[in-house]
């Protein structure tokens, strides 16, 4: 028998499925929205629906927005020689916060990692070439990816790839802790980090 009604079960497989929530936790989820008032339950279905249609990936830096190009892209007064390179549209928070990088951006959306069968194509390291290709403005990549082994590799292979550009490629230096991710970094470490980058090419 169940243990759960069908409906109540669907609803903590969903949110089960969500990174970061394991079976208990979406079962106390699940309960928690049952709970809610009915106003504020479809606040939260309205909330995600929304902004699952109203959010695009931004044509140029593939970071997530409502309008394409995205604010940072379309702002003017930024710096359009520099293009910090991040795993995930989190890291382009992570770098907003501290209010002193003034250059533009590129969300790869993942990591180059042939060993885990992560490939090229599940990165926007190609759309990143061809935006370089086509932008002569660019002259330095600052790449911010985690530090992390696939991030150190997914560094040197777009070094690799843009060395004969003659576009400087750096790289966020070693005061991160290894392993960890950029967007738990405290904003004096992160500066300090990209003060520090050390050129990889
Ligand atoms: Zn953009």
């Amino acid at each position: 028998m169940a243990r759960y009604s069908p409906s109540i079960q669907k609803l903590i497989t969903e949110l089960g499925s969500l990174p970061g929530v394991g079976g208990k936790s979406a079962q106390r989820l699940a309960f928690h929205i049952l709970d809610m008032p009915q106003e504020k339950a479809d606040m939260l279905v309205s909330a995600i629906t929304t902004a699952r249609k109203s959010t695009c990936r931004c044509s140029v830096c593939h970071n997530f927005t409502d309008s394409d190009p995205c604010p940072i892209c379309s702002d003017q007064t930024r710096d359009r020689s520099t293009i910090l390179v991040v795993e995930s549209p989190r890291d382009v928070s992570t770098f907003e916060r501290t209010h002193e990088y003034k250059g533009l951006y590129h969300v790869l959306h993942g990591v180059f990692d042939p060993l885990k069968n992560k490939s090229l194509e599940d990165t926007t390291i190609t759309k990143l070439i061809q935006r370089l290709a086509s932008d002569s403005s660019v002259t330095e990549v600052i790449v911010a990816t985690n530090q992390t082994a696939e991030g150190n590799a997914t560094a040197l292979y777009i070094s690799r790839l843009l060395s004969p550009s003659g576009i400087k490629v750096s790289r966020l230096a070693q005061g991160l802790p290894m392993g960890s991710d950029i967007e738990f970094a405290d904003d004096l470490t992160l500066l300090s980090a990209l003060n520090g980058r050390v050129v990889l090419n």
